[in-house]
This record gives structure tokens, sequence and C-alpha cells, in this order.
């Protein structure tokens, strides 16, 4: 089961208009115990709204008609009422989901709610600094390949320590990079690479490690580190003082 695109799925005009033919799905689904909020992170206020209705702003504004929200169980009519306002801006739909006990969980919940569609993209809630431009940016990387993704250069130098914490390599930075989302696929791909069991899934710390571990092309697309994710009390200071 190799995810690499079929010749059914490389029309010629796969790239023009792309954004108007994918689904955006927006992992929301997460407890975001280390920021400690007392609620799901991903519905927390961040500049007087919930954190997932920035992501989705540059969702619609990047012309992607159609998003699916994963949001955590027990929360479902919470994530209604903070993202009824959010609806209209999408022409093709704004579906809620229930998440699952993993990230890629939530991400495959998702995509059966995303309809017949050639791309998908899959963003992080908690990267409410996203641009329209990356959605967009990472979308038309798909011409010659099955994934593509945000990264950041990495500016730090990263070394390896054993359990001992004495270092034991020291890695080139200049071929390394800081993985983010959106992470755009095409369809076909990106279900193949999901249709794996629950211990491979629960591995998985993005999508696109499952689409490279069944041999798919997977390109990065440079990003900024100011589509950082939320994690901590900080994190959610910085992203305040960034949208206020
Ligand atoms: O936990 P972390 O911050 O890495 O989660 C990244 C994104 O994945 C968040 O937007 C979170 O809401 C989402 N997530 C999810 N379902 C889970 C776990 C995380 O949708 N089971």
């Amino acid at each position: 089961m190799r995810p690499t695109a079929r010749a059914s799925e490389h029309p010629a005009d796969f790239v023009g208009g792309l954004a108007a033919q994918s689904a955006a799905i927006v992992v929301a689904a997460g407890s975001g115990e280390r920021l400690g909020a007392g609620r799901p992170k991903a519905f927390v206020a961040l500049a007087g709204r919930p954190m997932v209705a920035w992501s989705l702003d540059a969702v619609a504004a990047a012309g992607i008609p159609r998003a699916v929200v994963a949001v955590p169980p027990g929360h479902g009519a919470v994530a209604e009422e903070a993202l009824s306002g959010a609806a209209d801006a999408f022409p093709l739909g704004l579906v809620l989901v229930e998440g699952g006990a993993t990230r890629s969980a939530s991400v495959r919940n998702a995509l059966a709610a995303a309809g017949e569609v050639e791309a998908v993209t899959v963003h992080d809630a908690a990267r409410p600094l996203v641009a329209a431009e990356l959605f967009t940016a990472t979308l038309s990387a798909l011409a010659d390949a099955d994934a593509a993704i945000a990264a950041a250069r990495v500016t730090d130098t990263v070394k390896e320590a054993g359990p001992d914490g004495l270092v034991v390599h020291t890695h080139d930075r200049s071929r390394l990079w800081a993985i983010q989302t959106p992470q755009a696929f095409r369809a076909g791909v990106l279900r193949r690479a999901l249709d794996v069991g629950d211990d491979v899934l629960a591995r998985a710390t993005d999508d696109a490690w499952l689409v490279e571990r069944a041999g798919g092309r997977v390109r990065v697309v440079e990003s900024s580190p100011a589509n950082f994710k939320v994690t901590t009390p900080h994190d959610l200071a910085l992203a305040e003082s960034l949208l206020c």
C-alpha cells in the first residue's frame, strides 16, 4: 500500500484553483493540559475570540470552501456555540466532528466528513497565527509531491544526548526543519496513509510521517517561526500580544 498519487489524481490542472477543490481539517480536540486553562486549548479565549476561530479565518481567506473541525468529545455544544459565527465564511460548509484519542485519530474522523475533494489540508487549531498564504503555498507544492508541509528552518544547534545526559551526536542544522502545520495532502494519499492500526496512529506526531512511512513524497515549504504552536501560558501571552 504505497500512498503515492495514482494517475487519475494528477489532472493537468491539479494546481490551478486547488484551494477551491480542497477541504481543510482543523484539529481542535486536544485537552491542552500543559496550558492549564481549565478548558480545551482550542476554545480558550485569545484576543477576545476562541483560539480556533483565528485559524478558521486564515482557512477562509485562502479560498478553501469547506472546513471540518475535530472537537473534544463531550464539548460539541460548546464548540458549536463558539463557532456559530464562522459558518458563513465556508460556502461548502463548516462541519464539527468528534475528535479521537490521538491527534491522527482526530484527523481520520474529520477526513470522513471532508467530502469528495482533490486535496486536504490539515491544520492545528493551536497555531492561531497562521497566514492564509501558507495554506495556498502548501497546496501549490502538491504539484510534485504527495504531501507538502509548512516548516521553519532550525536556527539552534541540535544535539542528541543519551539517558545519562552525555552528547552522542551533533546534527547538521542546515538540513533540519521544525515541522508545523498546515500540512497539505492529495486526498487519496492521506486516506490510505491513515488506514493503519490505532497503535501506528498513536506514534504519529504529524500526519506527514504516516505518508513518509508508506513511501510517499513529502516536501517542506518554508514557513516562519511566527507560526508557532500555543502550548504554554507564555505562548498564549505571546500570541495575545501579537494579535492585539
Ligand atoms: O497536543 P498538541 O498541542 O501537540 O496538539 C496539536 C493539535 O492537535 C491541537 O490543535 C490539538 O487540539 C489537536 N489534537 C486533536 N486531537 C487529539 C490531540 C490533539 O485534535 N486527540
